[in-house]
This record gives C-alpha cells, sequence and structure tokens, in this order.
C-alpha cells in the first residue's frame, strides 16, 4: 500500500489538505462488524487520503489492530496506518508486530510511546523495550520500508513539565531520527495549532503536521478525554456545552458547527492536513467534511 508521506507530497502540491479517519478497535464483535461492514464505507465519502487504526494500552489490542488494517486495505483500498507503542513491549515484540505488518502489506506506523496502562501512574519501560518514542521510531526505520507518523501536541505534552517548547523540542527529535510527518493531540483553540507550527517551522522542521480534529459528540465525553489528554477546553465551548447538558443530539450539532469553523479557518491559514478522531462514528466527521467542499 501506498506511503503516506508520498500521498501527502501530492496534497502539498495540489495546496489541498488531505483529510484522514482515525479509529480505535471495537471491544465486541458487534461493534467490529458495525466499524468494518458500516462505518468505514460510509466514511469512504469523506474523500479520505488515509485512515488509521489506535493501538490499545498494553498492547492488548495488537492482533485486532493489524488483522482491521489488513482488511480495510483489502476491502477499500484506502491506505492505513496501524499505530504502534512502546507500553508492555520488548524489541523483540515490536520486531514480530513490523515483521507481522510487512506480511499483510501494512506500509505506515504511527510510532507512539503509548499511555500507562489503567491503575499506573506513569509510563514504566518494558524490559528489554523503549523508553520514548524516538527509539521506536529509529527502530522502525531501521527496516527501510516503513513510512512513520508520530504524535505531537500544540499544547505541550501531558506529562512534561518542562514546558511545552521543551516536549516541541523532543517531538522535532524525532522527525531527525526519521518520522515523516506529525499527526497532533486534539485542540480546540487554533492559535495553540499557529505557535506549534510556527516554532516547529522557525527551526527548520519541514514535514507536514497534520491537525487532530473532534467533532464533539457529548459533553460528559469530551469533558472526560481533555482531563486525560491535557487539551484545554475555552471558555465558549464550555458554557455552551454546560447550557446544552445531556442532549446530545444538541451538543453533536453545536460539535459539528464548531468543528467545521475550526478547519475552515486551519484550511485558510495553510493547514496540510485535518485528522479526525472519529470515535468510531460516521456522522459528524462526514457532515464537517461536506460542510468544508472536500468530501466526494
Ligand atoms: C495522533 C495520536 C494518536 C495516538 N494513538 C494512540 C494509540 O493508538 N495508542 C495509545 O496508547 N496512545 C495513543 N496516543 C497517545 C500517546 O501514546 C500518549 O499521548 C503518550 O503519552 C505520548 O506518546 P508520544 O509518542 O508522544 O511519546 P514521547 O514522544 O515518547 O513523549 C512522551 C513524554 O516523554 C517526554 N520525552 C520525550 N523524549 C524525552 C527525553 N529524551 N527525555 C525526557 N523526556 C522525554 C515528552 O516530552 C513527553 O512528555 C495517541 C496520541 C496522538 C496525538
Amino acid at each position: 500500500m501506498r506511503l503516506i508521506r508520498d500521498i501527502l507530497k501530492e496534497h502539498q502540491l495540489l495546496g489541498k489538505p488531505s483529510i484522514s479517519c482515525e479509529f480505535f478497535p471495537a471491544k465486541t464483535p458487534e461493534g467490529e462488524r458495525a466499524l468494518l461492514e458500516k462505518i468505514v464505507p460510509r466514511l469512504i465519502g469523506a474523500n479520505p487520503s488515509f485512515f488509521s487504526v489506535t493501538y490499545g494500552a498494553g498492547g492488548t489490542t495488537r492482533d485486532k489492530t493489524l488483522g482491521i488494517v489488513d482488511q480495510i486495505q483489502r476491502e477499500h483500498g484506502v491506505p492505513t496506518m496501524a499505530h504502534l507503542t512502546c507500553v508492555g513491549s520488548t524489541r523483540e515484540d515490536i520486531g514480530n508486530f513490523l515483521e507481522d505488518a510487512k506480511s499483510s502489506g501494512i506500509s505506515n506506523i504511527l510510532a507512539l510511546r503509548g499511555d500507562p496502562p489503567p491503575g499506573q501512574e506513569s509510563f514504566i519501560k518494558a524490559e528489554g523495550g523503549f523508553e520514548f518514542s524516538h527509539e521506536l521510531v529509529a527502530y522502525v526505520k531501521s527496516y527501510e520500508r516503513f513510512g512513520i507518523g508520530v504524535a505531537g501536541f500544540p499544547e505541550g505534552h501531558i506529562a512534561c513539565t518542562e514546558g511545552r517548547e521543551v516536549d516541541w523540542d523532543r517531538l522535532k527529535a524525532k522527525v531527525d531520527r526519521g518520522a515523516d510527518f506529525v499527526i497532533t493531540q486534539l485542540f480546540f483553540d487554533n492559535s495553540d495549532f499557529y505557535t506549534f507550527r510556527d516554532y516547529l517551522q522557525a527551526r527548520g522542521m519541514k514535514v507536514p503536521i497534520l491537525a487532530g480534529i473532534i467533532p464533539i459528540l457529548s459533553g460528559r465525553q469530551i469533558q472526560r478525554f481533555t482531563e486525560l489528554c491535557g487539551s484545554k477546553l475555552s471558555e465558549e465551548i464550555s458554557s455552551r456545552l454546560n447550557e446544552l447538558g445531556d442532549d446530545d443530539n444538541a451538543v453533536s450539532a453545536f460539535g459539528i458547527d464548531y468543528a467545521t469553523r475550526q478547519c475552515e479557518e486551519l484550511i485558510a491559514n495553510g493547514v496540510e492536513g485535518v485528522h479526525f478522531y472519529t470515535l468510531n462514528k460516521s456522522q459528524a466527521t462526514l457532515e464537517v467534511v461536506r460542510n468544508l467542499g472536500l468530501g466526494k
């Protein structure tokens, strides 16, 4: 399957942002069927340049991640990236994952450190494994066959106590070790993205930075997510969510409108791609992409 870096180069030449959609392996067989038979086919309507599939805590979804990526690529012909984390894995485990990915024709890996598993406060390096994602990037790069994406944090990574610029310097180190592009954590204030992008570009980072966008679907859910990942909800969003309460239809309509306005502004300011955290739902992402005039 094609390398995402080549697809992003084409977008750069055309001056048109890429659209990509992220899924997670469902917990139940019904959820997995819905993802593969309904959600993914519907999201083809968003004209995606690529899809991506997450890698669950402690490697618990290893085979599911590979299986879903493989199935999407075979059935829909859309390049699909497998996420991979260092959590609980030795170099050998990671090597085996990459060999399996290679045999399934998977060409793109999102190289991550991963979050600590539930109940564990901070990340603990597995014996014989990697401590930081830049080590994983270098290891995946040594295979000389995978395109590599990495995570970036416009507000700084939640565990980085030295300040966001130190975290951004570490992101640059991941790119220097071989990453082809960056996908950001979800954010709601575009000025955070511009400051982050300007900082990195001023230090010579040239790879595409794709903006991670989540159309809000539920007030409680987004509160939980932002607490976990450290992204901030603006005053405007928080007070609107308070007014809408548990009316998830109204919250979704607000979320679609907010994400549309956010993406329109990012596109007007030259964003190279928009990466949607779909939460395995299709409607909100499809509506935003159609509002932007970028769907099929
Ligand atoms: C687009 C995207 C997709 C994601 N998908 C998944 C997924 O599928 N599965 C999953 O479990 N998680 C996923 N995550 C979450 C991610 O794993 C966590 O945010 C994790 O805590 C950080 O991962 P990282 O790759 O950025 O780590 P790193 O780049 O290793 O950074 C982790 C922390 O270590 C610090 N650090 C880095 N290098 C050094 C150094 N040399 N010395 C000291 N400190 C250092 C950084 O500042 C940061 O605070 C995703 C995040 C994003 C943005």
